[in-house]
């Protein structure tokens, strides 16, 4: 079955007295895959929940190609879902519980139904546990089992919250991909919640972070990385550094900050277009990441922002991060990624010239608050 789209227009959810959801308006294509991250409470669960038909809207509407599902009950919606609160029915074999939504709608057949099951136990590879239960299964087992029961109808959208949670780090990633290849085969459109930004960027077209039941920005991967809408975006997606300073005003196509006495910085608006309404003066966030600053030893850069002296050198594999602590501004440790063959040369102790890569420099207003 192919993919439809999904169209939320001024979702919102209260309950007693929290927004879970705010004014959410979100158009998600046919076949995309959209995953949803944001802090712990942000409002994930929730969104997913009202689109699953299990929780009814405070306001706004739910549409799944060209029908309105908004007060259609789940089992009407065309939906597969992967819910940590929706387990798997005890007293079933593995088997029995995947092939369930085929039995349950009577969709097939007793015959081809049991190749449908075998096909699903083949794809999350426990065709040796058809006929165990869930409570002789590992975590990781039971997630597999529900997982295959959303796709054994496949159904045009699936839902899935935190369904590889359980699993320990080589069979998510394992996961991760079969998933993704599945939707590929499949074309279905899935909406996937996940706190782990690094699944969220590997796996999706699009992603949308939530916070405070706001959405604050929906993106490829690569435009929330590089051109995050605000500094809780940048700083929840990737590593990011802040560096705080003075908004001094543009000068021709640059703005000017500076960062401390004689520290200027100079960010094109060329890279950074956004609208920023700043009054001079106003207190900023310069914001940029690890792999666009370049150290040099002292002397030895025409162009250094500033100097700094290295604190630490972390190995991850083929690239370091060194922290670099500015001289004149004592308070700002920076997180610098290079590659591993680079690095040695820079050992702790050592002073350095620090050079920002203007294109990637992005200033953001100070009093929105970054992520905890
Ligand atoms: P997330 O999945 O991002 O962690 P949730 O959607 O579960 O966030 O929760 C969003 C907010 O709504 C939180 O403040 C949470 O406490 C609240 N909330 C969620 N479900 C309920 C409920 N059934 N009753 C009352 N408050 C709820
Ligand atoms: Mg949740």
């Amino acid at each position: 079955m192919i993919g439809r789209r999904l169209i939320l227009s001024g979702l919102r959810k209260r309950y007693e007295d929290v927004w879970a959801v705010r004014d959410t308006n979100l158009e998600i294509e046919p076949g995309e895959f959209v995953s949803i991250v944001g802090p712990s409470g942000s409002g994930k669960t929730s969104l997913l929940t009202m689109i699953a038909g299990f929780e009814t809207p405070t306001a706004g509407a739910i549409r799944i190609g060209d029908k309105d599902v908004t007060s259609l009950p789940p089992n009407r919606r065309d939906i597969g879902m992967v819910f940590q609160k929706y387990a798997l029915f005890p007293h079933l074999t593995v088997g029995q519980n995947i092939g369930f939504p085929l039995k349950m709608r009577r969709a097939l057949a007793a015959a081809p139904l049991k190749v449908r099951v075998e096909e699903m136990l083949q794809l999350v590879q426990l065709s040796d546990y058809r006929d165990r239960y869930p409570n002789q299964l590992s975590g990781g087992q039971q997630q597999r089992v529900a997982v295959a029961r959303a796709l054994v109808s496949d159904p045009p959208v699936i839902l899935m919250d935190e369904p590889l949670g359980a699993l320990d780090k080589k069979l998510r990633e394992a996961m991760q991909f079969e998933l993704k290849r599945i939707q590929q085969r499949l074309g279905a459109t899935i909406v996937y919640v996940t706190h782990d930004q690094d699944e969220a960027l590997a796996m999706s077209d699009r992603v949308a972070v939530m916070r405070q039941g706001e959405l604050q920005q929906i993106g490829t991967p690569a435009e929330l990385y590089g051109k995050p809408a605000n500094a809780f975006v940048a700083d929840f997606i990737g590593v990011m550094n802040f560096v705080p300073g003075i908004y001094h005003g543009s000068e021709g196509s640059d703005r000017i900050v500076q960062l401390a006495e004689g520290i200027r910085l100079r960010v094109p608006t060329a890279y950074d277009d956004r609208a920023l309404a700043l009054a001079r003066t106003a207190a900023v966030h310069i914001a940029i990441r690890p792999e666009h600053i370049r150290l040099a030893p002292i002397g030895q850069s025409s162009d250094s922002a500033a100097t700094g002296v290295v604190e630490a050198s972390v190995f991850f594999g083929s690239t370091h991060v060194l922290l670099v602590r500015l001289t004149r501004l004592r308070d700002v440790v920076l997180r610098v990624e290079m590659p591993a063959s680079k690095a040695t040369s820079f050992i702790n102790g050592t002073s350095v010239e620090v050079t920002f890569d203007d294109a990637n420099l992005q200033i953001f207003p100070v009093k929105e608050e970054l992520a905890a």
